[in-house]
């Protein structure tokens, strides 16, 4: 797009469709301990090498500029799996350091949580989201390929008990293989004062193996929720979340479902992303990104990094494409990308 930033009527992260971008997602690596089959292929992929990776200084220098020049008001570091970031504690303070003071959470499989939660919390990290699709050991290793169900579940107690709270439960639900333990999960998530998130299979998996006509939709999920729990309205405004949510059996519990293929919510996206080498993505699915790492290693300053990201978003589609015939799937599978 041929705009300068002095076209751009707005210091903040705008788009040309007025949504205004204050919720930024961090990729802290591409590397992950688990094997998601709807993420990455059994032997893992090629990670980034770690000279294109962003230093612990240079993350911290980028949201500084996100949080002080451009408007954001929640960070959530992600990955990859962020905790495998040996930095990821220094990181989390730094952030919460930054003034305004961002809200900032963390997205993790829960592996190493357990070990990590009370320094996490210490560092001012707010909340946590732990991924769990199944409570059914062998069926955890079939969708992970690793055996990990216990830490899992030991990592979202020690987050709880470390005040990471409410802890969020993202679920993905698998034809024949998990999608019969809806139930189950927010059973379990109840039980402990979780909140679940079930999110529809999106295209964005190394192997590019996602199938439109197999994925569990939000309203079989809805349905499959149904068969054991009353489901209604919520009343509480829903804002920019990408989970619409549901009182379970009349509150005050809550569910929520991600249908960001069959209810896309790209009208009301908020959101900006940075990779773990430094490129700018102003939607999941972009299929451009901009390069921060070269102008933040050739001597830029703050003001040169925020216009570069101000013209990143600037040009943000109004909507994903899933639908669309000519739909392409990104290069940068999900788990290099952030989700
Ligand atoms: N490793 C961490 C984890 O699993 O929470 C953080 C990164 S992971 C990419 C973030 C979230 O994306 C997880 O909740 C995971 O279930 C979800 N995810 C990964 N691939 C997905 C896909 N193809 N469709 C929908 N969600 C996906
Ligand atoms: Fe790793 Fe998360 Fe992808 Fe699973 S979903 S392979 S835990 S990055």
């Amino acid at each position: 797009m041929n705009v300068a930033t002095r076209d751009i009527p707005d210091p903040r992260l705008v788009d040309t469709f007025g949504r205004v971008a204050t919720d930024l997602r961090v990729s802290l690596t591409d590397k992950c301990n688990l094997r998601c089959s709807y993420c990455m292929p059994a032997e893992g992929l090629d990670w980034l090498p770690k000279p294109e990776l962003l230093t612990d200084d240079e993350v911290i220098r980028l949201m500084r500029v996100a949080v002080e020049q451009l408007g954001v008001r929640e960070v959530r570091f992600t990955g990859g799996e962020p905790l495998l970031r040996p930095g990821v504690v220094g990181i989390v303070a730094a952030t919460t350091a930054l003034r305004p003071r961002p809200e900032v959470s963390l997205t993790t499989n829960g592996i190493g949580l357990a070990r990590t939660a009370e320094a996490l919390a210490a560092a001012g990290l707010d909340r946590v989201n732990v991924s769990l699709d199944t409570l059914d050991a062998e069926r955890f290793r079939t969708i992970t390929r690793r055996d990990r169900l216990s830490d899992v579940l030991a990592g979202m107690r020690a987050a709880a008990a470390a005040g990471l709270t409410p802890v969020k439960v993202n679920a993905v639900l698998l034809r024949g293989v998990n999608d019969g333990d809806a139930v189950s999960l927010l059973e379990y998530c109840l039980q402990h004062g979780y909140e679940l998130r079930i999110i529809e299979q999106m295209p964005l998996d190394a192997q590019h193996a996602w199938d439109r006509t197999t994925m569990i939709t939000a309203e079989e999920i809805l349905a499959s929720l149904r068969t054991g729990f009353n489901l209604t309205e919520d009343p509480t405004e829903r804002g920019a979340s990408p989970a619409e949510t549901w009182l379970v059996d009349g509150g005050p519990a809550r569910v929520g479902v991600i249908a960001s293929v069959t209810r896309a919510f790209c009208g009301t996206c908020d959101r900006t992303r940075l990779t773990a080498d430094g490129q700018i993505r102003n939607c999941l699915f972009a299929r451009d990104e901009s390069d921060l790492r070269t102008a933040l290693r050739s001597g830029g300053s703050d003001e040169e990094l925020a216009d570069r990201w101000r013209l990143a978003m600037w040009g943000k589609l109004p909507g994903h494409g899933i639908n669309d015939p000519s739909f392409l799937q990104p290069v940068r599978p999900m788990s290099s990308i952030g989700g």
